[in-house]
């Protein structure tokens, strides 16, 4: 498995595409999905170069898990979702349709939200 240096969240790490933070830790950056699926709809992604979610279970260090688990609790209760809820989904690979090979936590709230999981 090879990262993509170029994925367009790679890009916004390194600040060449712009982006609408919300929150940034030492090891994670929050931003706003460009196509809001609900009122609020956030990506919250570690600032390592990490494909999809086994990648950086195997490879990230306890500290990056850590800081990016708190960072999608810290995005929901910023966001003013916590007590109604929300979702927290991570998309794999192909058949979990993910897009953007840098693994990232959609946290989607702000209305009731379809039951999941969904096929
Ligand atoms: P996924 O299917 O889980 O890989 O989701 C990728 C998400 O990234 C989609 O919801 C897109 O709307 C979102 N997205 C793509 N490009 C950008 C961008 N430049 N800024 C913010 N969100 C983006």
């Amino acid at each position: 498995m090879s990262y993509d240096d170029d994925n367009i969240f790679a890009r916004i790490l390194r600040g060449e595409i712009p982006c609408d933070k919300v929150y940034e830790s030492d090891h994670a950056l929050a931003f706003r999905d460009i196509a809001p699926k609900a009122p609020t709809h956030v990506l919250v992604i570690p600032r390592g170069p990490y494909e999809n979610l086994h990648d950086f279970a195997e490879r990230g260090s306890d500290a990056e898990l850590a800081d990016w688990v708190r960072a999608m609790a810290a995005v929901a209760r910023a966001e003013g979702v916590t007590e109604d809820g929300y979702r927290a989904t991570v998309n794999n690979g192909r058949h979990g349709n993910q897009e953007v090979p840098h693994v990232h936590a959609h946290i989607v709230g702000g209305r009731q939200l379809g039951g999941a999981p969904r096929g």
